[in-house]
């Protein structure tokens, strides 16, 4: 059993795990980040094209905030973006101001009496994103599961215990940042039990289908279809252009007992009833050169009844315990910004950088799913073997 004193231990290899890392190293807190799988194969990697970065239609702030403080940080670090992305709004939802008027790339079929507004969003290629926030720092990162050691209200140390070893480090640490996903909650329930703040984490259940052909074959535009209940976000990647197909879910049901790494199963109906959806959208789908469909489950936290809401905050009942979770978007860069101020709160840096023993070590970058060897990938005809209820969809089109 080693021990090393830091300023701040951070629990989660995400996305935003590894920007409140960066920051709070670029302000002079001695730190380590502790992941206890592959960096971003939680929620991060288990997500598509990673990251939307301000959505429009929820008005002006998230665009903001995407202008000012993400899009010049991806920027200055070589991250292209992809930004075309179109909106079908609902009949008289009141449109943000400026939304310009778009029209939908030749396939796509708005649903009758509807039109297209451009969407101020960027999207940033996810896995490029975590190599790159996780380069700078990478000998401050430590592989394994991370442990609290807890006295009542403040977190002294955290245990890592090593992956394939009976070996454990031990962390003393001034504040910890619980940047665990989708085991942020249990960990908290572990060390204060339930409260109010801690309810308001709740985990959904997101389906993904994944529609790819070699560049060329699909339009490379993002389409927000809000009456279809459909978002589809395009990526021109260098071989192929793959959507990502999600059936909008606001609110509804959530789940408690989930896996960390946000892995859930697939519920066909749910992949069936989102693909003819898309094919009322793109109705030439299955006449597309050399196509590919697959599809995934996967679990996103959300603080509150909508996806985009933020928690960072100290935990009621503790003295030193962060908590950060984004719901994807903008919430990590604003975390990592808002962690740093709650830690200045709390004490100063001490500006140690003494080496992080075993900091480094067999870290490495996940895979998104649809990249992973177990991923399936099926033309047309064995998709409708797969999903038979399509059949008689497309046949009733021709
Ligand atoms: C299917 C799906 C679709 C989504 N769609 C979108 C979208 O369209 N737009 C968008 O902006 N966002 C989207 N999101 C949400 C977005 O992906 C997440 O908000 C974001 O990736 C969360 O990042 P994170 O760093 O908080 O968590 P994660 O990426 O989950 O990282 C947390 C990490 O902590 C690790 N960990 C947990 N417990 C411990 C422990 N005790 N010790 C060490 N490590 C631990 C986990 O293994 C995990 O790797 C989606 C999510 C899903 C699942």
């Amino acid at each position: 059993m080693s021990s090393t004193q830091l300023d701040v231990v951070i629990i989660g290899g995400g996305i935003q795990g590894l920007l409140a890392l960066n920051a709070l190293v670029w302000k002079g807190y001695s730190c380590a980040l502790v992941s206890d799988g592959d960096l971003g194969s939680g929620q991060t990697l288990h997500s598509h094209g990673y990251l939307n970065t301000g959505f429009g239609m929820f008005g002006p702030e998230l665009p903001h905030a995407s202008a000012d403080v993400v899009q010049p940080y991806l920027e200055e670090r070589g991250l292209e973006l992809s930004h075309d992305w179109v909106m079908i709004p609902p009949p008289n939802m009141p449109l943000f101001e400026g939304l310009p008027t778009a029209t939908l790339p030749s396939g796509f079929a708005a649903p009758p009496g509807l039109s297209a507004v451009g969407l101020p969003d960027r999207s940033v290629p996810k896995r490029r994103l975590v190599e790159i926030v996780s380069q700078s720092n990478a000998d401050r990162i430590l592989r394994g599961c991370a442990t609290p050691r807890w006295t009542g209200t403040r977190v002294e140390a955290v245990s890592v215990r090593v992956p394939g070893s009976s070996d454990e480090v031990v962390l003393s640490t001034k504040a910890i940042v619980v940047a665990a996903g989708c085991g942020s909650k249990r960990l908290l329930q572990g060390l204060v039990g339930e409260t109010p703040q801690i309810e308001q984490i709740k985990h959904r259940r997101v389906h993904m289908l994944c529609v790819r052909a070699p560049r060329g074959s699909l339009p490379t535009t993002s389409v927000v279809a809000m009456p279809l209940g459909l978002m589809l976000a395009a990526h021109d990647q260098p071989d192929n252009v793959t959507w990502y197909v999600t059936p909008m879910e606001m609110g509804g049901r959530s789940y408690d007992d989930i896996p960390v790494d946000a892995a859930s199963d697939v519920d066909p109906e749910l992949v069936a009833r989102g693909c003819a959806t898309l094919l009322t959208l793109f109705p030439r789908l299955p006449e597309v050169h050399g196509l590919q469909l697959g599809c995934y489950a996967g679990y996103r936290q959300d603080v509150g009844d909508l996806p985009g809401n933020r928690m960072c905050e100290l935990v009621e009942g503790t003295e030193n315990v962060i908590i950060a979770l984004p719901s994807g978007l903008v919430g990590p860069w604003l975390n990592a910004t808002r962690t740093c101020d709650i830690v200045g709160g709390l004490f100063d840096p001490s500006r140690s950088h003494a080496p992080l023993p075993g900091g480094g070590a067999g870290v490495r970058i996940g895979s998104v799913v649809e990249d992973r060897p177990d991923f399936v990938w099926r033309g047309w005809d064995e998709w409708l073997q797969q999903y038979p209820q399509l059949s008689v969809q497309t046949s009733r089109q021709k």
